[in-house]
């Protein structure tokens, strides 16, 4: 026992810092591409470059290839898989949370007294466990959300946010609906992952309705299959209004990022 005393003496706090700092342990996440729009010599171009992305994050539009992030699952198909490699940079940080309403509606739905207590209810609604695995991390030493007031409770009569996982599937419909009912108000969803934003690579099925927001209405996204710890850091911390979500282009209708109309 005392070996883990001294262990714990010689090596300090490992805890990141984050927000209080930003973290710059390397290969913290696989990231987006950034060198998009993109612009070709012809439409045709365009739309045949945008066909190698398997979830359509990429969209042509005219000439242009842009990118709906909240689509892409960091498959590197538009660098490795194509005539003409569409991305060259990728973004490196990890506050990727996007919200349909801004930084001052969401602090206002909790107020200041949910600062240092928000209760989690993580609920699976098809996932294939990365998602999952990765929001298993915060409750780990490195990432440790208590520090941070965020808790996970088993039942949604305690729980402040549900938290979806994976693609919105029938057999968790009347579940997710009755966790959902149970919950007290204030209360928040969270949609963690390409599958619960929009279907992900499972898309929509006999099966699967594709994204939660086909159900209940969602506050804040987190893209990536499956989103970093600090990605979901970052979610949990733009609920409460202490940290502004990530700039992206949402439509409130279609959480799938889906641009125009
Ligand atoms: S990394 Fe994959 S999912 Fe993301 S834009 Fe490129 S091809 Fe699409
Ligand atoms: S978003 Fe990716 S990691 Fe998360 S449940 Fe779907 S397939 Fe799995």
């Amino acid at each position: 026992m005392w070996e883990w005393v001294w262990e714990g003496i010689r090596s300090g706090i490992v805890t990141t810092a984050y927000p209080a700092r930003e973290e710059t342990a390397s290969g913290v996440s696989p990231g987006f591409p950034t060198d998009l729009p993109r612009t070709f010599a012809a439409a045709g171009e365009a739309s045949v470059a945008a066909s190698c992305c398997p979830t359509e994050a990429l969209l042509s539009e005219d000439q242009q290839v842009v990118l709906r992030e909240p689509r892409c699952i960091h498959c590197y198909r538009c660098l490795r898989q194509t005539e003409t490699p569409l991305a060259w940079q990728w973004q490196g940080n990890y506050e990727w949370a996007v919200s349909p309403h801004p930084r001052v509606e969401l602090a206002k739905k909790f107020g200041r007294s949910f600062r240092r207590s928000l209760h989690l209810r993580i609920l699976d609604a098809g996932a294939c466990g990365a998602c999952l695995s990765e929001i298993e991390q915060l409750n780990k030493p490195y990432y440790n959300m208590h520090r941070l007031g965020f808790f996970v409770t088993p039942t949604p009569r305690d729980a402040d946010v549900l938290v979806v996982a994976g693609p919105m599937t029938e057999h968790m419909r009347q579940p997710l609906l009755s966790a959902y009912e149970a919950m007290p108000t204030p209360k928040a969803v969270l949609a963690l992952g390409a599958c619960a934003i929009f279907g992900g690579v499972f898309g929509t099925s006999f099966a699967s309705m594709g994204g939660v927001a086909s159900l209940i209405p969602v506050d804040i996204l987190v893209p990536g299959c499956p989103p970093p710890p600090l990605a979901i850091l970052h979610a949990l911390l733009a609920l409460i209004g202490r940290v502004e979500p990530a700039a992206c282009e949402l439509n409130s209708s279609s959480p799938g990022g889906e641009r125009g109309d």
